[in-house]
């Protein structure tokens, strides 16, 4: 069953440009002036998330707080699902955004996340999740939480989303395979319990911030070395911060894999077609 992967975003907590900064890929990434567009567009990258569309299903992968243009930009009138990867800011403080999205879905729409990241949606959005005075008009969402055992999984619409465990830090959080297919966005490391639920990939998106050492995230040698031992067909990376140009970067990569930018559309299997 084909089905098509945007990146919503493709950039790090802070966004590129990043507030204050005046650096090159920064400066690169916005018009200079009302006609002069910007140098590199695929520099500007908004808070990291991914649409994952098949048979008219559409399911997000975080709701970061450019939500909302996100799904202008993209013509998204409808998500079926939503999956977190974990609770920090740049990947949860857009799910306000759902509230018109959510009106329609009967009973509710449904949000997968782990222990963690539910509890925190929870406290952020109190409103939206207490049992009494419910904020009236609140998003009709319900979360639905994934136990979190390694290869613990949810069906939707006749896809498969397995959890994948990741090293973010000091904190394990949520990958998600589906299909041919995996998206792993914050991590520094995947544990060694994690890597048999990665073997026969064609599309691996991985976090790749920026080329010095982080405690949290992933660095652009760190992420080639995890491809090389991991062999997708092919490898795009994700939540890069204004470190890494998008043409020269791409430049010294080698051909099976490409930086994200957003807006990209990639085509995969999400399912075997049914007999
Ligand atoms: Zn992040
Ligand atoms: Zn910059
Ligand atoms: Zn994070």
């Amino acid at each position: 069953m084909q089905a098509t992967l945007t990146f919503l975003g493709s950039g790090t907590s802070m966004g590129v440009p990043t507030l204050g900064c005046a650096c090159e890929v920064c400066a690169s990434a916005v018009p200079r002036d009302a006609d002069t567009p910007p140098a590199s567009p695929r520099n500007r990258r908004t808070r990291p998330s991914v649409l994952v569309a098949w048979e008219d299903r559409n399911v997000v992968i975080d709701t970061g707080p450019d939500f909302h243009a996100q799904a202008i930009r993209e013509g998204l009138r409808r998500v079926d699902a939503v999956l977190y990867t974990h609770g920090h800011a740049d990947h949860v403080l857009g799910m306000d955004d759902l509230r018109p999205l959510s009106f329609h879905s009967q009973p509710s729409l449904p949000l997968f996340a782990d222990d963690p990241t539910a509890d925190t949606l929870e406290r952020i959005f109190d409103y939206t999740f207490r049992k009494q005075q419910r904020y009236a008009t609140s998003a009709r969402v319900e979360i639905h939480r994934m136990p979190s055992t390694p290869g613990a999984h949810v069906d939707l619409f006749g896809a498969r989303f397995q959890r994948i465990p990741v090293t973010h830090g000091r904190d394990t959080v949520t990958g998600w395979r589906f299909g041919s297919a995996a998206y792993l966005t914050d991590l520094n490391d995947i544990p060694a319990e994690s890597l048999p639920l990665l073997t026969g990939l064609d599309l691996l998106i991985l976090d790749a911030l920026r080329r010095q050492p982080h405690p949290t995230h992933s660095t652009l040698d760190n992420s080639i070395a995890l491809v090389e031992k991991i062999q997708p067909r092919r490898a795009f990376f994700t939540h890069m911060s204004h470190d890494l140009d998008h043409e020269s970067t791409n430049a010294i990569l080698p051909p099976h894999i490409r930086l994200a930018y957003d807006g990209l559309k990639l085509e995969f299997d999400i399912a075997p077609e049914a007999a």
